[in-house]
């Protein structure tokens, strides 16, 4: 599957860019394919609203009955607007505020992810002032294979997330404490863009040694939340449309020690959205230099800053020159007359606008010769890109531009 092709390259082409292009047929299919995986095994999927909260993804969502996992107050309204279910909202993150956990108390959200046993008073206290009694979920640090996978940088005492299995006591007793605190289960999240399925066989193991840890201290483990962080395929978007949730799930289901009554919950952020959106902007300025050359977009990082803070990698294409060529559903006729169009390949620096030297996409991105007018499309800029957007050098926001 493929988003782009000569109908809708045109369509495109009428808009002003940068904008977000949303395939709202890619959104579904990925949706689709999650939630097919997931209800096989009665598991509950959570959306992790942060990645992206673009109305249109929010509201295709949940249509398909996955819950809202929210980062801040905000987030919670916003989820509550879009028509998410308060049963299927939960709130996590490291600093909630009194106000924003009051915002979630009125609003009878399904559960608190707590962080720390300084928050379990603070909710406690907030939820006795409303004479209310707060559900709430431990978020556990569970050091997975700290030393064996990279994208678990700091050790179990030094990350900021969560609690410390150290400080298990601590919980124990401040739950026992705190009357208008409900313990309903454990959470977990370990990470991000992991596509190693043995990383969460280990969290299963731990998982497991840790709602055991619960029931021996008199604590009856309702829900047991793994998180998100499933990766998907930045390098190949269009033959990996989605990601294998059928082995993710079916990791879980193996490992997981799900006892009757358990529910266990789940937080997919990037899998469900990632691949959905691409960014487009116009080529402003070819720049040939002797060593280099430079493609200046009109987008930068102020619409998709991710290349920028991570290093991280997006397929680029250029859809005034490649786009039939490379996906060959063309005749052979008209095949034929695009590689008479099609000229050299040359090696590109990809940057932006903005007065950054880091505002640059790719290095030796390799594409056909390029000039100043035409579409380029930058793959898998559904998650964490539009969200992550500012107005850095007074730009412009962004539009958006729909499939449908
Ligand atoms: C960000 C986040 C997620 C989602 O992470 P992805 O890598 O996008 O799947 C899930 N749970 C929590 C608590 C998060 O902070």
């Amino acid at each position: 599957m493929t988003m782009f092709n000569n109908t809708n390259i045109k369509k495109l082409s009428q808009h002003e860019t940068p904008f977000y292009y949303y395939d709202l047929g890619v959104l579904r299919q990925t949706l689709e394919a999650c939630t097919n995986a997931s209800n096989q095994y009665g598991f509950h999927v959570h959306y992790a609203m942060k990645a992206n909260f673009n109305p249109r993804v929010l509201d295709m969502i949940r249509s398909y009955g996955i819950g809202a996992d929210c980062v801040s107050g905000n987030e919670v309204k916003a989820a509550i607007e879009h028509g998410f279910a308060k049963e299927k909202v939960v709130f996590a993150g490291v600093g909630k505020s009194d106000k924003e956990i009051n915002l979630a108390l009125d609003a009878d959200i399904f559960c608190f992810n707590v962080e720390s046993v300084q928050e379990l008073h603070i909710i406690n206290d907030l939820a006795k002032a409303k004479n209310k009694t707060a559900n709430v979920a431990i978020r556990i640090n569970p050091n997975v294979d700290a030393h064996t996978h990279h994208f678990i940088t700091t050790g179990l005492d030094e990350n900021k997330f969560g609690i410390n299995i150290w400080q298990l006591n601590d919980v124990a007793d401040a739950l026992r404490a705190c009357p208008n605190i409900q313990f309903i289960g454990i959470h977990f999240h370990i990470g991000s863009q992991i596509t190693d399925m043995e990383v969460y066989k280990s969290l299963c193991t731990r998982i497991n040694e840790m709602q055991d840890w619960f029931e021996d201290h008199g604590f009856q483990v309702k829900i047991l939340n793994t998180g998100g962080g499933l990766g998907v395929d930045y390098y190949n978007p269009d033959t990996n449309t989605f990601s294998d949730f059928e082995s993710y799930f079916k990791v879980f289901k193996q490992f997981l020690n799900v006892k009757p009554g358990q529910e266990v919950h789940f937080e997919l952020g990037r899998a469900l959205v990632a691949q959905c959106a691409s960014l487009i902007s116009r080529v402003l300025y070819v720049k040939n230099g002797q060593k280099k050359n430079f493609l200046i977009l009109y987008a930068g990082m102020t619409e998709l800053i991710r290349p920028m803070l991570y290093q991280a990698y997006h397929v680029i294409e250029n859809l005034s020159r490649e786009e039939a060529g490379s996906k060959s559903q063309e005749s052979g006729q008209e095949k034929s007359q695009i590689s008479n169009l099609k000229s050299q390949i040359l090696n590109y620096d990809v940057v932006g606008p903005i007065c950054e030297s880091t505002d640059c996409f790719r290095k030796d991105v390799e594409l056909s010769e390029s000039f100043r007018g035409d579409l380029i499309a930058i793959r898998t800029a559904g998650a964490y890109a539009e969200v992550m957007s500012s107005n850095y050098n007074l730009r412009d926001k962004a539009q958006n531009v729909y499939s449908e």
